[in-house]
């Protein structure tokens, strides 16, 4: 099955007065798995149904390939979809609700039951065939609704918070089982999720959305590591930022001029951790927390500026002698201190 890239070109739409997506561009590769991440009411699903014909742009376009499928019907568009509550029907049984879409396709009947059932195998549910939807758990609904998004071979997949009805364990097998789907079809995917672990695990590309726009388009690591903006860094996990001037550099230097963001996870209480061209920053110990694999410091600095910093268990061994009050310093190596561009914090 040949996969085909996706162009999102300035696409744009409001509901009254309220912009829902300001001006969205993307660029999906083939067979790229791409997640949309961003907080509740980002643009996420907006951005989706758009894709997937059941929102329609007020202006922008949308190519799959190089067709304009903008004002495509949706059965025509050749994408199959995994809703956020499945939308599976109730009332038929697992094998009719993956016919479906091959039903609406007009393939022939022998074809459609060989293709559906091929389908089940593929999402390890051959035996639940005759299965009444209401008889079926979280995570078997959910692998119904993968089934009936990929039996009709479509050449992208769209998939809008698939897991997150489920529970801790069975998500993880799940999204690992669904990256391993998208590996095994080739599939173009974009996937939505509001849980940054999950992005991360998952894609080839994370783009961070906020307020009907997106703020950065990037690989997991560039994402965690390279936020672009202040809004990012602080969405992708425990970010400190800090003030210019905050920072000391190991032997005493100069603190940078510009805004800086580290995360709680790299900073060290050794200075034999972390190479010359580090950073320093002295503190009073305001609390700490045993988290089980790390320990957690709620640092004050003498402006004000609370700093969190996470060490983990392996290598705290002075972490539970540490006192309320007492001076500390926090050491981070250069490579994990990222100036924000154009951020004053
Ligand atoms: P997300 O999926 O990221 O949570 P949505 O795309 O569902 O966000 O919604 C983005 C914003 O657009 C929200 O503030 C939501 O209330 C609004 N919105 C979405 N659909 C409609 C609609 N049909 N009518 C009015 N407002 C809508
Ligand atoms: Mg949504």
């Amino acid at each position: 099955m040949k996969s085909l890239p996706i162009t999102i070109d300035s696409v744009r739409k409001a509901y009254g007065s309220y912009v829902a997506l300001d001006d969205v561009s993307l660029d999906v590769q083939a067979g790229e798995f791409l997640t949309l991440l961003g907080p509740s009411g980002s643009g996420k699903t907006t951005l989706l149904m758009a894709l997937a014909g059941f929102v329609r742009p007020d202006s922008g376009k949308l190519l799959l390939g190089n067709r304009d499928i903008t004002r495509l019907a949706p059965n025509k568009r050749d994408i199959g979809i995994v809703f956020q509550n499945y939308a599976l029907f109730p009332h038929m049984n697992v094998l009719a609700n993956v016919e479906y879409p091959l039903a609406l396709r007009k393939t022939p009947k022998a074809q459609a039951r060989q293709q559906a059932l091929d389908t089940l195998a593929r999402v390890k549910l051959e035996g639940l065939a005759k299965r009444n939807i209401a008889a079926l758990s979280g995570g078997q609904r959910q692998r119904v609704a993968l089934a009936r998004a990929i039996v009709f071979e479509p050449r992208v997949m769209l998939m809008d918070e698939p897991l997150s009805a489920l529970d801790r364990n069975l998500r993880e097998t799940m999204q690992y089982e669904i990256r391993r789907l998208h590996d095994d079809l080739g599939i173009t995917t974009i996937y939505v999720t509001h849980d940054q672990r999950e992005a991360l695990t998952m894609s080839d590309r994370v783009a961070v959305m906020n307020s009907g726009r997106i703020q950065q388009i990037d690989t997991p690591q560039q994402i965690y590591d390279r936020p672009s903006t202040r809004f990012v860094a602080e969405f992708m996990g425990e970010a400190n930022i800090l003030a210019p001037g905050s920072a000391r550099t190991i032997d005493g230097g100069d603190a940078s001029r510009e805004t800086l963001m580290i995360r709680a996870e790299s900073f060290h209480l050794d200075a034999k951790l972390v190479g010359r061209d580090g950073v320093a920053l002295e503190a009073r110990l305001c609390a700490k927390a045993f988290r089980g694999e790390n320990w957690l410091l709620t640092l004050a600095l003498d402006d004000g500026q609370e700093v969190l910093v996470c060490i983990p268990a392996a290598l705290a061994s002075g972490c539970a002698e540490l006192a309320a009050g007492q001076r500390v310093t926090a050491y981070a190596p250069a490579e994990k201190v990222h100036a924000i561009p154009g951020a004053i914090a």
